[in-house]
Order: C-alpha cells, then sequence, then structure tokens
C-alpha cells in the first residue's frame, strides 16, 4: 500500500512538472494572426517574414555587415545567429554555417519553384527566415541563407 501511494505521488509530480513545462515552451512562443503581423511589420517586411518572399541579392543591410554581435528575428526579437558563424558566401545573402542553436531555427521542407530545398523559420514565432543548403564550410557544411529584412543585428558590447 505504501508503495502504491508512493506511485501515485511520482505520478502526480511527474504530470505537473511536465504541465509546467508545456507552459513554458508555449510562453516561448510568439503567436499573432496574419492582421496582426501586417500591422506591426513594414509591407517589405512583411512580404519576406511571412509571406515567404525573397529579397534581391546584394541589396540586403546585413550580407557584407561584418560587425561582432548577434542577430535577432525582424519579427520578435529572438536571438538567432551569431556573428561569429557569419562568412561570406558570395551569394549576396547574409550566411551562417551554424544557428545560435539549432533549437532556434525550425526546419520545414519547401517544394515552391520546382525544387526541393529546406526552409529556415524563426522557431519562437515562425516567421520565414531563407533557405538551408548543404554546400557551407566546415566543421558543418551547412549554409544557413537569410534575407536581412529578416534579421534585426544587436552589437556586442
Ligand atoms: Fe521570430
Amino acid at each position: 500500500m505504501r508503495y502504491f501511494t508512493a506511485l501515485i505521488i511520482i505520478l502526480i509530480i511527474t504530470l505537473y512538472g511536465q504541465e509546467k513545462q508545456d507552459k513554458e515552451t508555449m510562453a516561448k512562443k510568439v503567436t499573432k494572426s496574419e492582421s496582426e503581423w501586417a500591422t506591426c511589420l513594414m509591407p517589405d517586411e512583411y512580404r519576406v517574414l511571412r509571406e515567404k518572399g525573397t529579397e534581391m541579392a546584394f541589396t540586403g543591410k546585413y550580407f557584407n555587415h561584418k560587425d561582432d554581435g548577434t542577430y535577432i528575428c525582424a519579427a520578435c526579437d529572438y536571438e538567432l545567429f551569431s556573428s561569429n558563424t557569419k562568412y561570406d558566401s558570395g551569394t549576396g545573402w547574409p550566411s551562417f554555417y551554424a544557428a545560435l542553436d539549432k533549437d532556434r531555427v525550425l526546419e520545414k521542407t519547401d517544394n515552391a519553384l520546382g525544387m526541393i530545398r529546406t526552409e529556415i523559420l524563426c522557431a519562437r514565432c515562425e516567421s520565414h527566415l531563407g533557405h538551408l543548403f548543404p554546400d557551407g564550410p566546415r566543421p558543418s557544411g551547412l549554409r544557413y541563407c537569410v534575407n536581412s529584412i529578416s534579421l534585426d543585428f544587436k552589437k556586442a558590447e
């Protein structure tokens, strides 16, 4: 009987912990309706971040940006990439060989334009960032190809 009671208590604690964890994960997510996004983003930002558009190569503010700091999501300010992993890919878009943390960037198969590509999105607000390609430099061999307009920059102090 004592064993059974202990088991029930452990079960309750586990369930409570799980619920708390789920709530914390949900709290981190930023969810807005498309009309809310349309009012808080500039039209050019909305077209890329919410409608998965692509800015013209060599036109964005960060493709040739070399300051030390952190690149954050332009829609929700989530920290996404460090300047330490930024490199010159020659493509005209800001390119990184890794995300700040793998969990901060969602990957999704994208079949648009007759190509199979991997779309990358901000894990917190699910705004479109760009695409992930397997032709990056070592050590990862990955290229996170990101639209400048999907990013803001926080300079290192
Ligand atoms: Fe975001």
